[in-house]
């Protein structure tokens, strides 16, 4: 009945590993056979990498792939593809980065313009970047708003060249990368022969196979107070959550998140207060949940049907 569980998390990453699981998964361990489960935590993207697998050698091939990805993607990092290609506005990026522009401008089209990667400008007036958070004022959204749209991002895939036609572009990947690195990291785990691993990066996560023979089993954990959300059994599958919880600031009251309509320059503010997503993969999970979030439930409902084999749970902030 016991499970071995290796753990390394520093004090201080265990505090902030506490918040974060706080509003997100809970995963359940209870209830394994006598053999080890191990579990390794980083901190990536931003966010706490959780990799659990009886195999030892699991969390090390996670973490090396992440970080590859993470040198890709992240705006935070200067070198990165992602940060270069801000700068420049031109650049000939590798085969993942162009993957994931590709497949980010797809569900631009598909969400009528829900999802857009190019709301970096926007981001960044609400300090969001900074974590400097203002309400701005009229004049600097509507700015903000010319270089938002990805109709702006032109892709070559003759020669991987991706370039912006209007100035001031700013791609952020935040609502689809660590949904794409999960996706990778689980192939690198293929690749190795280990069949069984729950990857979760900040609440994207992918369960490889089966915990000792039974499904992997997810909790979604109730953002605003005690008790659950519903649980999902999962195997071969991902699934992510996205939330009106997890970076926010109020102003006399009312709730600004870090999750913006595209096309007003606010941030999103409908009735739903978190959307989780069951896909065959990470990526589609983890865009779709952050799709959603603007969308609202009824188009959202509509939406999911050119999803097949995609579950979607909306939690409304009256429920
Ligand atoms: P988290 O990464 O916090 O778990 P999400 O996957 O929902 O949550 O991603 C939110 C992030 O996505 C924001 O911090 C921002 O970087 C980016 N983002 C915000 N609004 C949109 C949008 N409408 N479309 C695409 N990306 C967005
Ligand atoms: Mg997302």
């Amino acid at each position: 009945m016991t499970s071995h569980i290796a753990c390394r998390i520093s004090p201080v990453a265990k505090k902030l590993y506490l918040q974060f699981t706080s509003c997100l998964f809970l995963i359940l361990l209870v209830g394994c056979s006598s053999q080890p489960l191990y579990k390794d935590t980083q901190v990536m993207m931003g966010t706490f990498v959780e990799v659990i697998s009886p195999d030892k050698e699991a969390a090390a091939i996670v973490f090396n792939e992440v970080k590859r990805i993470e040198k890709l993607l992240s705006k935070y990092d200067p070198e990165s593809e992602i940060s270069q290609l801000n700068k420049f506005g031109k650049l000939k990026v590798s085969p993942e980065t162009f993957f994931v522009l590709s497949k980010s401008c797809l569900f631009w089209k598909q969400t009528n313009g829900a999802f857009d990667v190019t709301v970096g400008p926007l981001l960044d007036v609400w300090g969001f970047t900074d974590k400097n958070y203002k309400l701005p004022d009229k004049s600097k959204i509507k700015e903000a708003l010319r270089s938002v749209g990805s109709d702006k991002i032109v892709l070559n895939e003759v020669d991987s060249v991706v370039e912006f036609n209007s100035p001031g572009v700013k791609v952020d990947l935040g609502a689809i990368a660590k949904g794409f690195a999960v996706d990778c990291a689980v192939e690198k785990l293929k690749e190795a022969g280990i069949k069984s691993c729950l990857v979760n990066a900040g609440g994207q996560i992918y369960c490889l196979g089966k915990r000792f023979g039974k499904p992997w089993r997810v909790v979604i954990q109730n953002p605003r107070g005690p008790g659950s959300k519903g649980s999902f059994d999962l195997i071969d599958q991902a699934v992510a959550t996205s939330g009106d919880y997890e970076s926010y600031f109020e102003v006399s009251g009312k709730r600004y998140m870090h999750i913006f309509d595209p096309r007003t320059g606010y941030p999103a503010d409908n009735e739903v207060m978190c959307v989780t997503v069951i896909a065959p993969d990470g990526l589609t999970a983890d865009a779709l949940a952050t799709a959603m979030m603007v969308m609202g439930k009824e188009k959202s409902d509509s939406l999911i049907k050119q999803y097949p084999g995609v579950i979607v749970r909306i939690v409304e902030k009256n429920a």
